[in-house]
């Protein structure tokens, strides 16, 4: 089974809409995102709760259940990163290698019932995190350079989880 790793930069998607799934970053103002996220947790509970949610469409494709594990860490990454963003003056964030931690934790191999749990408890602890935010422009950094606000942070974490519900057709 060989997963592509994803080594493209997604940054783009804050500057122009995505071709794939038809996100486009200026119509989702960070004040609404937390909501956004809330809405999509039940369609998240569908998902994990297919008969095939364990089948890849192809080698080289996570299945429904890869995306979802994928998308609990995302919350839980984002959660930390914005977490470090309200606590210090322009963080740098440890480096993240989402198919690393694929392969080290085995997502194919998950229970689906506790991915959705923890699915929905991460995503709800981002999105009251999300909430809480009075001051969107604080800036943090990725060891490549790129530089995010806490509300572009918000903006890019919601494509990440609006693409791969639109990736198992959630
Ligand atoms: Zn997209």
């Amino acid at each position: 089974m060989a997963i592509e790793p994803d080594t493209k930069d997604w940054t783009w998607v804050l500057r122009r809409p995505c071709a794939e799934c038809s996100f486009d970053a200026a119509q989702h103002p960070p004040e609404g995102i937390a909501a956004e996220h809330r809405a999509g947790f039940p369609r998240w509970r569908n998902v994990l709760g297919r008969p095939e949610v364990r089948d890849r469409p192809d080698e080289s494709t996570w299945s429904a259940l890869e995306y979802s594990a994928h998308v609990r860490d995302v919350y839980v990454l984002f959660a930390e990163r914005t977490e470090l963003m309200l606590a210090q003056e322009d963080p740098l964030f440890d480096d993240w290698d989402q198919d690393r931690t694929a392969r080290e934790k085995n997502y194919g191999a998950e229970n689906p019932d506790r991915v959705a749990t923890q699915l929905v408890v991460a995503g709800e602890a981002y999105a009251a995190l999300l909430d809480s935010v009075e001051d969107w422009e604080r800036v943090g950094r990725r060891s490549n350079g790129s530089r995010f606000t806490i509300a572009t942070l918000a903006q890019y974490g919601l494509h990440d989880v609006v693409h791969h519900l639109s990736d198992v057709h959630g």
